[in-house]
């Protein structure tokens, strides 16, 4: 069997800041990777007068996205998707959700046949009453097995090296060991689960818990309302698993870095909880907060507390869970954010 060649789609915060580790890896297992040349895919845009495209391959840095942190030399900066994944037989998704359907508009047909994935992105896709995991999007669509990785895993500590784990959803044992040679380094250490829906749905659900962890700090309520939110909003992300999705492990949630040391992690230092506090501080709205705050990066909790609630109110069921419904409801409706904790 040949070499895996890895491509990485996407090339925001956290993009670049697993290309930083696969570009190294690949070196360090050139057994199992080709290690000339990690692709990813960067879609292009003008940043201090030069195509930033340019500038990572010339300076082996994103100083957009992920400033002061070198990419090694193998990582070779992509303007053009289907260019960027031809050939690959490993590929990394890691762009915001919201811009995951138009990339697999482009890509249907265009990737190996004996490729495999995997997805970073935290997001659930809704349509009425159906809800899926993107590990089963891309799969379904690309006609590719589909693994899921996430974790505690704020992107700027990663990319400088502070010790923290992350979990991957695999769909086979040997996939799984695949994704942790291209991933793990002595101080980013990740751990396997034959859960990949439960592994994505974590990452997805903590963003809205995240939002409301903002919002208590934007009210300033303290330290005990803040716990009582990552409490009762690791109940509903648990919940909203069980009733909806038939195989999740229970330890994702409780023992894997994927639910609960990400929902702390989130709530105490994410660019949600960041955003919803200026909400509730600034009275200004999230776009606009994200446009001020975040230089181009972007926010998922609010989007998908929307998608939860599409979902949610389309299936009857949103009694079930007040935390996520409030955050939809003070995110997009008006609701006063005061009542944030009104009869949770
Ligand atoms: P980001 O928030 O930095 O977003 C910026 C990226 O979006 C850039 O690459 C930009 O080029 C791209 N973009 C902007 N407009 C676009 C368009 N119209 N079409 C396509 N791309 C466009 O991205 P990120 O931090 O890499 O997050 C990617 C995923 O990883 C998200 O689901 C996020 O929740 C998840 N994640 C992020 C972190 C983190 O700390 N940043 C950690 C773990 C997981
Ligand atoms: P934010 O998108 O809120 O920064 O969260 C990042 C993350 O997913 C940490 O694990």
């Amino acid at each position: 069997m040949g070499k895996e060649k890895v491509a990485i789609i996407g090339s925001g915060n956290w993009g670049s800041a697993i290309a930083k580790l696969a570009g190294n890896n690949v070196k360090k297992h050139s057994d199992v990777f080709d290690d000339s040349r990690v692709p990813i895919w960067v879609f292009e845009e003008d940043y201090e007068g030069k195509k930033l495209t340019e500038i990572i391959n010339t300076e082996h840095e994103n100083k957009k996205y992920l400033p002061d942190v070198k990419l090694s030399e193998n990582v070779v900066a992509v303007p053009d998707l289907v260019e960027a994944v031809k050939g690959a037989t490993a590929l990394v998704f890691v762009m915001p959700h919201q811009f995951l359907n138009k990339c697999l508009d482009q890509l249907e047909g265009k990737v190996e046949k004996n490729a495999k994935a995997i997805t970073l992105i935290k997001g659930v896709g809704v349509e009425g009453s159906d809800i899926h995991v993107f590990a089963d999007v891309i799969q379904d669509r690309l006609g590719i097995s589909t693994s899921a990785l996430s974790g505690a895993n704020i992107a700027n500590e990663v990319a400088i090296d502070r010790f923290s784990e992350t979990t991957v959803g695999y769909r086979t044992e040997e996939e799984g060991q695949l994704w942790q040679k291209l991933f793990q380094t002595p101080n980013f250490k990740v751990q396997l689960i034959d859960d990949v829906a439960g592994v994505s749905l974590c990452g997805a659900l903590k963003n809205i818990v995240a939002v409301a962890a903002g919002f208590i700090d934007g009210l300033d309520y303290g330290n005990n309302s803040k716990a009582a939110i990552m409490r009762i909003g690791l109940l509903e992300m648990k919940h909203f698993c069980q009733e909806f999705f038939n195989d999740v492990k229970e330890e994702s949630f409780l023992q894997e870095s994927a639910g609960v040391a990400d929902v702390i992690t989130s709530c105490l230092g994410g660019r949600n909880r960041k955003c919803a506090e200026a909400f509730v501080r600034q009275k200004k709205p999230f776009d606009e907060l994200e446009k001020d705050m975040l230089n181009g990066q972007k926010l998922q909790g609010i989007h998908t507390a929307k998608d939860v609630h599409i979902f949610l109110k389309a299936r009857d069921r949103l009694g079930a869970y007040p935390l996520f419904d409030k955050v939809y409801n003070i995110s997009w409706e008006g609701l006063p954010v005061e009542k944030l904790t009104e009869g949770l």
